[in-house]
């Protein structure tokens, strides 16, 4: 039996090709369960797992996508049958492990979660990684005090995947949210995922002056990390939290512990692929039950395995808006 996947070979020069290809069902890794995938997703680290970047794939040739859903075909462990609807994120599939580019997956049944009712796999993807963390942040900064009416709360890397989801989650909770991007172009768009208030990345961007400004965010789930964190830190109102997603800005924190010991800030850091299959099964819950599904729709932009190359440069280049929606098929 053989299935079409999207192949990244590492070239003798230390660059790397990516096409798709078709692949037999022994190249498979010895998973427990394998998965008629349906659909996978783009997020920034599939932008660097299609490149050479990032260092996060070890072999090669390798099948890239950190997530997917799909239907079982096979199982060799009792929790999972045939015909069961499962969704993937996370556990370094598609980093360590062949991913969801392609038709077919073989992985570990403890990676899985059956996927909730009242979503689809489409709309499972739609979400995908970028989504469920964005949900996680969302529920972190719940756990540490944060419900509408506190005042504005802060998302960073707005039109980016992580950043579209969480708008449109912290505003059907009640909140309201203030959306920073960098792309002006994106305000209508972010509006209609529910911000309030559009913020120009330029005025967070510069590196931090005064370790306290006036307190304004009463929360913020933070993609972008950096001189951007930094900043924000000093605008936290007292007591609240920022949970603190990616890098897209930047690794380096240049910050100082004024914020913490003087406004009582808190810095939450929010991991979605090592998280127990307890949290994912609540995050994914609230995910339906939370995210309307006609503004997570019209934040999908459709692609084929033969786009993704393409995609992959422009999300490292933070070029892609909202989240890309791959049919594997
Ligand atoms: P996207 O590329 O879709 O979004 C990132 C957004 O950040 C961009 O769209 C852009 O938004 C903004 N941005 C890009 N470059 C810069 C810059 N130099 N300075 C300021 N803002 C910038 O990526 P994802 O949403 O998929 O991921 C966002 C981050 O979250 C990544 O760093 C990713 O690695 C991380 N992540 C972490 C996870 C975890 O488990 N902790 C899981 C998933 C993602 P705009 O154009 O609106 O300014």
């Amino acid at each position: 039996m053989t299935f079409k996947a999207l192949v990244v070979d590492k070239l003798d020069d230390g660059s790397t090709s990516a096409s798709v290809r078709s692949l037999d069902d022994s190249q498979l890794p010895d998973g427990d369960v394998t998965v008629a995938v349906e659909y996978s997703t783009l997020n920034y680290k599939d932008g660097l797992c299609l490149g050479p970047g990032g260092g996060l794939v070890k072999t090669y040739p390798h099948v890239p996508g950190i997530d997917f859903a799909g239907t079982v075909e096979a199982s060799r462990d009792a929790r999972y049958r045939p015909g069961d609807r499962v969704v993937l994120t996370g556990w370094r599939v598609g980093e360590t492990w062949w991913g969801g580019y392609a038709q077919k997956a073989c992985v570990k049944a403890d990676w899985l979660v059956p996927l909730p009712d009242g979503l689809t796999s489409r709309d499972a993807m739609a979400v995908g990684t970028a989504g469920l963390t964005a949900m996680l942040a969302v529920m972190a900064l719940e756990d540490h005090g944060l419900k509408p009416g506190a005042g504005p709360v802060l998302v960073t890397g707005a039109a980016g995947g992580v950043g579209s989801v969480a708008t449109a989650i912290l505003a059907r909770l009640g909140h309201e949210v203030a959306a920073v991007t960098g792309r002006p172009e994106t305000a209508n768009y972010l509006e209609s995922l529910g911000a309030s208030r559009i913020v120009a990345r330029e005025e967070l961007a510069e590196t931090v002056k005064r370790p306290l400004e006036s307190e304004t965010w009463a929360g913020c789930v933070d993609a972008v990390g950096g001189a951007m964190l930094a900043r924000v830190l000093g605008q936290m109102k007292y007591g609240a939290s920022v949970a603190a997603v990616g890098l897209a800005g930047g690794a380096t924190l240049p910050a100082t512990v004024i914020p913490f010991i003087l406004r009582g800030v808190n810095l939450l850091g929010i991991d979605s692929v090592m998280r127990s299959y307890e949290d994912r099964l609540r995050a994914w819950r609230r995910i339906a039950s939370d995210l309307p599904m006609d503004t997570l729709h019209a934040m999908v932009q459709p692609a084929t395995l033969a786009d993704l190359p393409d995609l992959g440069k422009a999300i490292l280049k933070g070029e892609v808006r909202g989240r890309v929606v791959v049919d594997v098929n």
